[in-house]
């Protein structure tokens, strides 16, 4: 089975937990920005250095950044069995752009997961996780930044007739049930 995923939903939703279901599940490709950026600083490679202001201070690396780093990524041929995006896209640009890179392949997103919880849920979540760019600082700044966004996002998918919301406050089981429902029904 070939499916084309988003992952959508602020962060701290429990997406990346679901991810990881998802690819054992399904033996599904997981692209996962945050991932490659982590990486990359980890490795202090260019992209890395660059990454890092941005997301030490948990604000959005800029697009044309991000939006090459998923086209050179898409572009590789062991997506084309299929891929969960995590992490992106994260604005309307990114979405339109994300749009082009696959119209280009002949190819298109299938569905979007909408992961959807209250904001202190996902406060506690995020300083549970206790990532080193986690301080309650960022978080705070991180959630600011991405919640109108990510609302505009889901309206964009909406639009389109893929969005499906899935009520994340409850437990990984539960919701991963939800999740296998809907992917089994996509092909
Ligand atoms: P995440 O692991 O998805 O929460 O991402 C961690 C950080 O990486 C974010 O706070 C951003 O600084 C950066 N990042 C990840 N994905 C994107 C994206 N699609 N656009 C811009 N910045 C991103």
């Amino acid at each position: 089975m070939s499916i084309k995923l988003i992952l959508l939903g602020l962060p701290g939703v429990g997406k990346g937990t679901q991810a990881t279901k998802i690819i054992t599940e399904y033996n599904i490709l997981h692209i996962s920005t945050g991932d490659i950026f982590r990486k990359a600083m980890t490795n202090k490679t260019t992209l890395g250095v660059k990454a890092k202001e941005y997301m030490d201070s948990g604000n959005l690396v800029p697009d044309e950044i991000t939006n090459g780093i998923v086209e050179e990524r898409l572009n590789e041929s062991d997506t084309d069995n299929g891929f969960i995006l995590d992490g992106f896209p994260r604005n309307i640009s990114q979405a339109k752009e994300l749009d082009k890179i696959l119209n280009n392949k002949k190819s298109e997103i299938d569905m979007v997961l909408y992961f959807t919880a209250k904001k202190e849920t996902l406060i506690n979540r995020m300083i549970e996780r206790g990532r080193n760019d986690d301080t309650i600082e960022v978080i705070k700044n991180r959630l600011e930044v991405n919640n109108d966004l990510t609302n505009k996002i889901a309206d964009f998918y909406r639009d389109k007739n893929i969005l499906k919301e899935i009520d994340a406050e409850r437990s990984v089981d539960d919701i991963f049930s939800d999740v296998k429902k809907l992917l089994d029904n996509i092909n």
